[in-house]
Order: structure tokens, then sequence, then C-alpha cells
């Protein structure tokens, strides 16, 4: 039968598995064997210990053993049901099945069941919809009693199947697996390889043996994670890139309003550095919000240009590519150096233009949103991509993106949120790090306060006041609408009782995520020029705003963001060198642990430090605000759990580059989409 199958050959070769099984299993999205192998239960039933009746309390996950004394059919208004009562030596307990549940009619009094699931109570105790185990199956291989796992399913797939499958696949590879943790890794754990590994994490001995192999998954996916950026990383130091001519930043900072930062400064010099070099640059600058990268973004552009090529700017939003545009395109007009614009609501007639004079004139900077990797957009002299705010890029995108084009362009990508470094060496392991820790001379403070229920009417008050004295305010939500089940305030409801309040004559606007771009850009400008003082909005404003006017922000329900996430958004207030406020208003239901969390920024402003603590209180989740950031979803790893493995995996040093193509070529399941064959 299935001997010697290797984890990359498809569910069908496994028995059992025909056209419409494959089509539910790819909605898990299992699509090889590897893949199923890794879809590891949510939760194991311990039948080693069965559950004395007698003993049952409402809320365990209950595992019985007895017999039917009786069965009874129902009929009522909500449908047929069934009850049966199971007992053993210390009592009953009912067994309940709706409609579709049934168990048909192996159900008889006198049959002998194992029955588990949740207990719970309703007229005495019941378990609804149990599994049933008939003793004549319990004896079979696939329930044997002992752990039993519990997967994560969807519709058309039982338990029962998947297990079934689990078992085949495991026996399938049990002659081809490749160790891809190190051995003396897999050893300490107590495992003798991989195969034991996969198997103690389907079929435990014991719940700590189902975990550890669990974890010791978890760790392998992010090792071998890490393991190809670090090959991605190696790989990219042999291609040849464009080496360009150096700019005296010398020359560069004497155009500026003000001088560089020593960490702008050096962080310029290395950009500057790579640029020169033979092979293409890879960098990531790491930036707290207002550590001024978009200069060092401009300094780069300068040296592409000022050498002949193209440069082009890719930010996430139309409003971030606007004030890109808007920045950006200051410091290098001042180098005589033609900057355009284009998104995806540029006119026909200005794309043409921009299309001529990119032809005539590469030795410009581009700046937008995904418009600009159209095909019409004669980019063949780019020599310098910036992506901004690490966008949502996974590498295989961007790498991809940057391979198509010969030689390879020079790549900076940006982001403002302060990475701790085991994260970092984790995830961003193809990238050289640049990191500007050090704010630019002349802010103003930023003054952070929790606010309780009695601290609300002073608040509103402050707010009148900046409002008089002329200033700008965020007022943030964590919704755009709520549901109907959450009684949270949302920014449209906050902004009608806003319009029609007090605050109405300074001009009022709402800011959210589904609104149509072009109208966010509106919103911005008008908030940016003052028309409108008073924004409401909703996270959106995170990426990347910049309107100096800005000096209050309060932000509702601040407990239900992250710590770090939080430092993103106060960072938006006090950029104009006046003193701010930032007034995190926690809803009624908040806990305890979560308001001690939130006075941490009323103590701190550095943004690594709020990183560490998000990382150790919530995982890595949080810290790198997971979708945005184009990093994979892991098929076992957990963001939100497994933060010390990040750490852990940090320390290890990745598979060489030549070991992984080999495993590669058999591990690809592990990152369908991911185009490896660049590397
Ligand atoms: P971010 O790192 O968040 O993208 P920006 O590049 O938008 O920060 O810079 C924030 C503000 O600081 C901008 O208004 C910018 O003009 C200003 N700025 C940047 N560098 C300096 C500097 N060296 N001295 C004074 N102001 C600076
Ligand atoms: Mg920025």
């Amino acid at each position: 039968m299935e001997n010697d199958l290797k984890t990359d050959e498809s569910v069908n070769c496994l028995s059992g598995v025909g056209g419409a099984r494959k089509a539910l299993l790819e909605r898990l999205s299992i699509r090889t064997i590897g893949d199923l192998l890794v879809h590891v239960p949510v939760r194991f039933l311990d039948r080693r210990s069965i559950a004395p009746i007698a003993e049952l309390r409402p809320g365990i996950d209950a595992v019985v053993s007895g017999k039917i004394v009786s069965v009874a059919r129902r009929r009522s208004r909500k449908g047929p049901s069934l009850t049966a009562v199971l007992s053993d030596d210390t009592g009953s307990i009912t067994l309940t099945f709706f409609r579709s549940g049934f168990p048909g009619s192996k159900l008889r009094q006198g049959t002998g069941v194992v029955a588990c699931g949740t207990v719970e109570s309703f007229r005495g105790y019941t378990i609804v919809h149990p599994e049933l185990y008939f003793s004549e199956e319990a004896a079979g291989a696939v329930n044997a009693p002992g752990m039993l796992p519990i997967y994560g399913l969807t519709a058309g797939l039982t338990q029962r199947t998947m297990r079934k499958l689990v078992v085949f696949a495991l026996d399938a590879v049990r002659n081809s697996l490749v160790d891809i943790l190190p051995g003396d890794v897999i050893a300490a754990a107590g495992f003798s390889g991989r195969w034991d590994v996969l198997r103690a994490a389907h079929r435990p001995d014991s719940p700590e043996e189902g975990k550890s192999a669990r974890d010791l998954l978890a760790l392998e996916e992010l090792y071998l994670y890490r393991s190809v950026l670090a090959a991605v990383r190696e790989k990219n130091t042999t291609k040849p890139g464009i080496p360009l001519a150096s700019v005296s930043l010398k020359e560069f900072e004497s155009l500026l309003p003000w001088s560089l930062t020593a960490a702008q400064k050096r962080v310029c010099l290395e950009v500057r550095m790579d640029m020169a070099g033979k092979s293409p640059m890879r960098r990531l600058i790491q930036g707290d919000v207002g550590s001024g990268k978009t200069v060092v973004a401009a300094f780069a552009c300068v040296v592409a240009a000022l050498a002949g090529k193209t440069a082009a700017v890719l930010a996430p939003t139309e409003v971030l590519a606007a004030q890109h545009f808007s920045s950006i395109g200051e410091f290098c007009g001042r180098f005589g150096l033609e900057v355009h614009l284009l998104t995806g609501g540029t006119t026909g007639s200005e794309r043409k233009r921009i299309s001529e004079r990119l032809l005539e004139k590469p030795q410009s900077i581009l700046i937008g949103t995904h418009a600009i990797l159209e095909d019409w957009v004669p980019l063949s002299s780019l020599a310098l991509l910036v992506i901004d705010e690490q966008h949502r890029f996974g590498v295989a995108q961007r790498e991809k993106l940057l391979a198509c084009r010969s030689p390879e362009p020079h790549a900076l990508v940006m982001s403002a949120t302060p990475i701790p470094r085991t994260l970092a060496m984790t995830f961003y392991g193809d990238l050289d790090l640049s990191v500007i820790d050090e704010i630019p001379p002349g802010r103003g403070h930023t003054e952070t306060r929790v606010i309780d229920a009695s601290g609300k009417s002073d608040v509103f008050r402050f707010m009148m006041e900046r409002l008089r004295a002329g200033e700008r305010i965020f007022l943030v939500y964590p919704l755009k609408e709520a549901s109907e089940k959450s009684d949270l305030l949302d920014a449209a409801t906050a902004y009608e009782i806003v319009r029609s309040g007090p605050m109405a004559e300074f001009g009022t606007g709402l800011l959210h995520g589904s609104m149509p771009p072009a109208e966010k850009v509106a919103v911005t400008q008008k908030f940016s020029r003052g028309e409108i003082a008073v924004l409401v909005s909703t996270t959106v404003i995170e990426v990347g705003i910049d309107v100096p006017g800005a000096t209050v922000m309060v932000i509702a329900n601040a407990e239900r963001f992250g710590l770090s996430q939080l430092h993103q958004l106060r960072g938006r207030v006090g950029r104009g060198g006046r003193n701010a406020w930032c007034f995190l208003v926690p809803g009624g239901e908040a806990s305890r642990v979560s308001l001690e969390r939130l006075h941490l920024l009323e103590s701190t402003s550095d943004g690594f430090v709020i990183a560490e603590k998000d990382l150790s209180v919530r995982g890595p989740g949080q810290v790198l605000g997971t979708a945005q950031h184009g990093i994979p979803k892991f098929k076992v790893a957990d963001m939100s759990t497994d933060g010390k493995m990040f750490q852990a995996v940090s320390e290890m040093s990745p598979i060489p580059l030549q070991e992984i193509h080999q495993l590669i070529g058999c591990q690809l399941w592990r990152y369908f989409g991911m185009e490896l064959s660049g590397i």
C-alpha cells in the first residue's frame, strides 16, 4: 500500500481520500501529507482515566464508560430529539442528541458505550452530542483508548475520519522523514526523531508528551522559516546589484531645514554603503514613530537619482503616498530632482504624463501605491525600491518583485514598529537591520494618562481648551461600527455625537478604513490644514499620518489595543514641537491586569521597552500587529502564545544554504505560495 510516501505528496495518495474528501481537506489548507501531519490536534481527550459518573461536574471534558439503560425519542416544536441514559457503577448521566446528531440504531438498551464530551447542567447532568465509542470499536487501533486527539474540522469531515487519515499518514511517512531540527534539540525533548515527534503530536502517551511534541513542531516551523530567510539573505549577497556612486551626506544635509540626528546620519551612511556595493541592498530601517525615517528614505532616493537611476517609494495607502510625496518631494526637490505621485486615483492623462516624463528622464523619483508596479510604468532604470511600513508583503512577494528586474534594484524597508531583537532575527532575518534610536530634538513632550470614569469630564474640558487654543484632536475608537453584541461606542456613533456637540464649531471629521481612498485623503488633508479640528477615527491613522498641529489624542477602550499599537497611535500627536497629551480611556469592563499594563505607557516613551513588554505579556502577534507585516500564517506556531519560542529560534544557527535546498525540496508544502526557486 502507501509505503514510503513523502510529506510533499498529495493527500490523494492516502487510501480513503478521493476527490470529495480532498476538497474538504483543502478547506483546512491540507493539500499534502505534510500538511495533514502538521494539522495538530486542538486538544486531547484523556481517555486513560475514565471518570466515575458520580464525580462529573458541569464544564469538564469527561470520558465516561457504561451501559445504556434507556433510550427515549421525543418530538417537540423544535424538532425531534433523543436522550439516552448511560449508567456506570456510580450513577447515571443523560446523553442528548438533536435532529441531525442521532447516533442511529446503534444506541440501544444494554449497549456498552464510551462517551466523551463536555458535561452540562440541564435537568441533571447531560452531555450534548457526545462522541461515542462502542465497545467493539474501542478495541481498534485508530480509536484505541488513551489520548484521543480532537482536530479542527470543517463541515463534512468527522473526528473519526481525521484520526484515521492521520494514522495512515504517520504510517506512510515512517521511512521517508528527514529531521529538520538539530538532533540534540529533538533528543533533549525526549524524542527519537522527527517521526516520533509527529507521532506524539497526534497520538501521545500523555498530555505532557502531546504538548512537548506540539511545541517542538512549532519550533521546527519557526526554525525552518528563519533558515529560509537566512538563505534568502545569503543568496542575495551573491547577486549582481547596481553599485551607485555616493552622494555627500554633508551636501544633502546642507539642503535640509535642520541637521540630521546622529542616528539618522549613521543609518544614512549604512544605506549609502549598501547602495555603493556590488550586490543589491536589503535593509530594514526600524525607528520609533517620529524618529525621522522619511529623510533617510529621501537620502536613498537622492543617491539613486543623482546616479541617473529611478527610485520608487511604495506606500501602503493613498494617504501615506500623498504624504511622502509632499515630504520626500520637498527634500528631493531641493536637489532639482523630479518627483511624481502615482496612485489608483491618478487620472489617465496624468498617467500618460508620468510615463512620458519617466522615459525621458529616468533619474527621478516615483512615489505611490501599488499602481507604481503596474506593467505600463516605465521602470527599466529602477535602482531603488523603498517599501514603507513593512507593507503587507511577504518575503516571497517582495523577492519576486525585485528578482523580476535585472540587475536587481536595492530595497529599503521601513518599519515604525520597534521590534525586539529576537523577533527581528526570526521575522526579518533576510534583511540587514538599521535602527534609528533617537528622536530629533525640539520635540514636545507627550504626556500620557490613563483616565478613569471620574476623569472623563476633565478630559472633555481640557479638549475644549486646546481647541480654543487652535490645536487639533484625534479621537480614536477600536471599531468603525459596533457589532450587535458589543456595547462599545464605535467611531461612526461617536462621530455623530461629536458632530452635534460643543466641539462641532471647530470642525469635525470621520476617518475609517472602509472609506474610499480619495475621501480618506481629503479628510486627512482637511485635518492637516486645520479645517477640521477634531478627527474621529479608527486605527487607520496608525500608519504614518503626520499632522504637526495635532496635540491631543483620546483613545477609547484602550485596553483593547496592544501596548505597541497604542504607542504607535500616540506617536501621531506632538509632532509640531508643542507638548501633547494622550488620554487612554479604558472601557468599563477592562480588567485590572489590562489597566496595569496601560500604566506602563504613562512612564515610558521608549518603543523598544514597550515592545518587549508586549512580547512578554501577549506574544509577538501584539508587537507586530500580525497580518500587516507580511509574516506568513504559521501552521503550528502561534504568535500569541509562543513568545518564548521566538527567542529560542533566534539563538539557533540557521540551516546552512546547501542543506536548506535539499530540505526545501521536500518541505515546500510548509510555505505554499512562497516562491523559493529564486533562492
Ligand atoms: P517617522 O520616522 O515616523 O516616519 P518622520 O520621518 O515622518 O518620522 O519625521 C517626523 C517629523 O520629524 C517630520 O515632521 C520631520 O520633518 C521631522 N524631522 C525628521 N528629522 C529631523 C531632524 N533631524 N531634526 C528635526 N526634525 C526632524
Ligand atoms: Mg513615516
